[in-house]
């Protein structure tokens, strides 16, 4: 069993945090402010080849793996978690599907761009009545022509505006239900196919949140992604993957809050001396080291396992769920331990607070991850 990160691993690592701190971190609070979304990051990620990190080399990738990939979102959301949940939804949802599940064809008409940083993507589940019963899917697949007629809409969709491609999800078959439903791509562009409401956001708010929009859109059937009625069951197999960037999204934000917790504990006086003496405060410090560490053992094993190809559903919960309940907590208590000044906008322990709690919503609330890890206890007791 081996606990640390090879040289080149950890040489990466440091490269990514260079990158973060240099390109990054001077924006991040007026990206916030202004919720903007900085598309203008795109071909700085793509030069470094974090956009593609997963992906063979022959589709334009980095041709690494997991271990790598929650190791360059962890670095991007200690600076920002909004560039992280980025970076996660092209990579782990959008361009992941058609990697696994995409044709030789569309791999390399769309997994080539989006892996080599030239195309963004997202990927649309979610509706607006239809979000942890993602089986609920109401935008309709209709065959016609040799094609489809889509109709419907995707709300809460990462990069809904930005996007080159969009993978997403609509019921070819309504009886039946999660079965009956199906994948495509759909490129920007596409008439019929439209962004519509962009989210105005408690926290990620330099990450674009929106709606698409479904009218009369014609799909040709060489869109299709993966088999007929497959994509339901397409779409949890990569929220396994996903999953595991959202416990990297959560421990790197934690890990951002507990350091500039750090730092004021150093600076900031009271009674006397730097409040970091006291012990109420170095207990909140023991606690929140001991709970991140925790949350990254849990997020690396999930990810050494899905390199060693093995199935990591429980797994994948069990890091996201833990990370993320964890981030929220060590969040919380980076913006105690800066006092009043936490609660204003002069730190960014409030910032970090804000942006944590996605992570107990996206891919899956931790209610839906609790329910995925007892399903799977009770399968395999
Ligand atoms: C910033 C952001 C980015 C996102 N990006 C994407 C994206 O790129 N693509 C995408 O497809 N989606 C995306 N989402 C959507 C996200 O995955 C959903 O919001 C999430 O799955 C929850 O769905 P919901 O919001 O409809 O909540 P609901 O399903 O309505 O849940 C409401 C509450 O009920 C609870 N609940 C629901 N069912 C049960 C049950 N059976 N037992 C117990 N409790 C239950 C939930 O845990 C939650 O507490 C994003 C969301 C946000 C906020």
């Amino acid at each position: 069993m081996e606990f640390e990160l090879s040289e080149e691993q950890q040489q990466m690592k440091m490269s990514v945090r260079e990158f973060a701190q240099s390109e990054i971190a001077p924006h991040v609070s007026e990206w916030d402010e202004t919720q903007h979304f900085p598309i203008e990051l795109q071909p700085k990620l793509a030069e470094l080849g974090l956009l593609g990190v997963l992906f063979p080399e022959q589709y334009g990738g980095s041709g690494l793996g997991y271990v790598e990939y929650v190791t360059v979102i962890e670095e991007l959301s200690r600076v920002d978690g909004s560039v992280g949940i980025s970076v996660a939804a092209h990579t782990s949802l959008c361009s992941n599907h058609i990697f696994q599940f995409g044709s030789e064809s569309q791999k390399q008409k769309y997994l080539v761009p989006l892996a080599s940083g030239n195309h963004l993507g997202a990927w649309g589940l979610t509706e607006p009545s239809a979000g942890s019963d993602a089986s609920g899917t109401r935008t309709t697949a209709v065959k016609q022509n040799g094609g489809w007629l889509v109709n419907g809409s995707k709300n809460f969709i990462t990069h809904a505006i930005h996007a080159d491609t969009c993978v997403a999800f609509a019921s070819s078959d309504r009886s039946k239900r999660s079965k009956g439903i199906t994948g495509f791509i759909f490129e920007k562009g596409m008439k019929g196919f439209s962004p519509s409401k962009k989210e105005n956001k408690l926290g990620l708010r330099a990450s674009e949140t929106a709606s698409v929009v479904f009218e009369d859109c014609q799909v040709p059937d060489e869109n299709r992604l993966g088999d007929e009625g497959m994509g339901f069951v397409n779409a949890m197999e990569i929220l396994d993957g996903g999953r595991i960037s959202i416990a990297a999204l959560a421990v790197g934000i934690a890990q951002g809050a507990y350091e500039s917790a750090l730092r004021y504990s150093a600076e900031r006086q009271q009674f006397g001396k730097p409040i970091q003496e006291f012990q109420a405060i170095q207990f909140k410090l023991a606690d929140m080291a001991m709970q991140i560490d925790a949350a990254r053992l849990l997020m690396y094993r999930a990810a050494a396992m899905k390199d060693a190809g093995r199935k990591t559903t429980k797994e994948s919960s069990m890091a996201k769920l833990f990370a993320s309940e964890v981030s929220v907590r060590v969040c919380e208590e980076a913006v105690q331990i800066h006092g009043g000044y936490g609660y204003t906008k002069d730190y960014p322990a409030e910032k970090y607070w804000r942006d944590s709690k996605l992570c107990t919503i996206g891919e899956g609330t931790s209610e839906i991850q609790r329910m995925i890890i007892a399903r799977e206890i009770l399968k395999h007791p």
